[in-house]
């Protein structure tokens, strides 16, 4: 049938680039260790930074709120679907970013895509103009393809080039929108320089903390707690996903945009709002975040990624001839970059090999030339499972210097 050759002939062309996507199944296990395949490996892969996927105590939260709330929430927010423990989970977050946007309000969704989704094309109408930083997530490209607005990309933290745009701009509604802690580099975006621009241009910030939120910030508030921001300008959108170890993603904002969204993120009013256990669960989880156990695994977070970057940096100049580099992170996202799609694969076969999980990345994912392990910590893991992978990266770099 000529359909399905058409797509097995563009199959065979991403198959040619070394660009054929593999999905894996896990047998069990969650960061930082993984069943897959029988073999345990030792995963630098996963989003789920504090390690509180795998808390006991999470588990039992969802086996409590599963017995009080049942399975599903069985329909939308506004028809019935919204619970007392949803209202807890804003209740907390609202709390949480009070000090950083003045009458905080916050909204839930089933995941960052969506809670994206929902901002960017609810806010970005046809009376306003969307100025996108070049290094966004997929999820915010998307969403501003979707709204009616205009859309202007500015190239990645050019603070210069997006006040050129901003000045140009002649819409009545400005909003910058940017990804806090980008994902494939781990670099933070300059978010009082973002602001202090939406400050003079009248413009609203949009901040997507997905790789924030939970590991930056004394309290691990996130990027807005990091660099001491405040402003009724700011919209943050945080994943639950990620560092929280459950599911989901929020909005918190000045309650009149909060209520807007409320009435016009047509993806908020037509989804079946998150089951109640997760959002009961959720609430562990922000405990573990705001107590002890977070804080402690926030300071081993910082600590690996030192002993990380330092052995990465050894093992670049000792092989000078493969052309490796490292970005400019400071986070728990410290990809290594190799520069080919078949190279950086056959990096990540020789680590698995090694029973280590690292994923490979490749265009279009990231810029065609600069495809690389991508590299993130786990605040569970150890100081020995940070240098198990750089050794075996390090028989790895021997190797390719051998073959090329
Ligand atoms: C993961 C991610 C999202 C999407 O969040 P999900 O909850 O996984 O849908 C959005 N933005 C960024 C920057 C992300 O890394």
């Amino acid at each position: 049938m000529s359909l399905l050759d058409h797509l097995s002939a563009k199959l065979a062309a991403l198959s040619a680039q070394s660009l054929t996507r593999q999905l894996r199944t896990a047998d069990d296990g969650t960061a930082p260790r993984q069943r897959v395949n029988g073999r345990e490996l030792l995963m630098f892969c996963s989003n789920d930074y504090l390690g509180l996927a795998a808390e006991p105590a999470i588990a039992d939260a969802l086996a409590e709120g599963a017995h009080r709330w049942g399975g599903g929430s069985g329909a939308s927010p506004l028809v019935s679907g919204h619970s007392a423990a949803h209202e807890a989970v804003a209740d907390t977050l609202a709390g949480w970013f009070a000090p950083h946007i003045p009458q905080a309000r916050a909204l839930g969704f089933c995941t960052g895509y969506m809670a994206n989704l929902a901002v960017v094309t609810a806010l970005g109408d046809e009376h306003t103009e969307i100025f996108s930083e070049q290094l966004n997530h997929a999820s915010l490209i998307d969403a501003a393809r979707l709204a009616k607005a205009k859309v202007t990309r500015f190239p990645h933290v050019d603070l210069d080039a997006l006040r050129t745009a901003l000045a140009a701009s002649t819409a009545k509604v400005r909003l910058i929108v940017t990804d806090a802690v980008f994902s494939m580099d781990g670099d933070l975006a300059p978010l009082p320089g973002l602001l202090a621009l939406a400050e003079e241009f009248d413009a609203w910030l949009v901040v997507d903390d997905a790789h924030g939120f939970g590991v930056l910030g004394a309290t691990g508030r996130g990027a807005l707690e990091h660099f001491g921001l405040r402003s009724e300008r700011l919209i943050l959108v945080g994943t639950l996903g990620k560092a929280a170890g459950l599911a989901g993603a929020f909005v918190a904002a000045h309650t009149t945009v909060v209520e807007y969204l409320l009435q016009a993120a047509r993806n908020f009013i037509f989804s079946t709002a998150s089951p109640p256990a997760i959002e009961h669960a959720l609430l562990t989880s922000f405990a573990l975040i705001d107590g002890p156990a977070g804080a402690q695994r926030r300071a081993n977070l910082v600590a690996l990624q030192v002993r990380l970057r330092d052995g990465l940096m050894a093992l670049i100049d000792r092989h000078p001839r493969l052309g490796w580099s490292l970005t400019d992170s400071s986070t728990p996202i410290q990809p290594l970059i190799v520069g080919g799609n078949a190279e950086v694969m056959a990096l990540a076969a020789a680590l698995e090999a090694a029973g280590l999980r690292v994923p490979g990345i490749r265009p279009p994912t990231v810029a065609a030339g600069k495809a690389r392990l991508r590299i993130t910590l786990c605040g569970t893991h150890t100081a020995a499972d940070v240098d198990t992978l750089l050794a075996a990266l390090g028989r790895a770099a021997a190797a390719q210097e051998q073959a090329a």
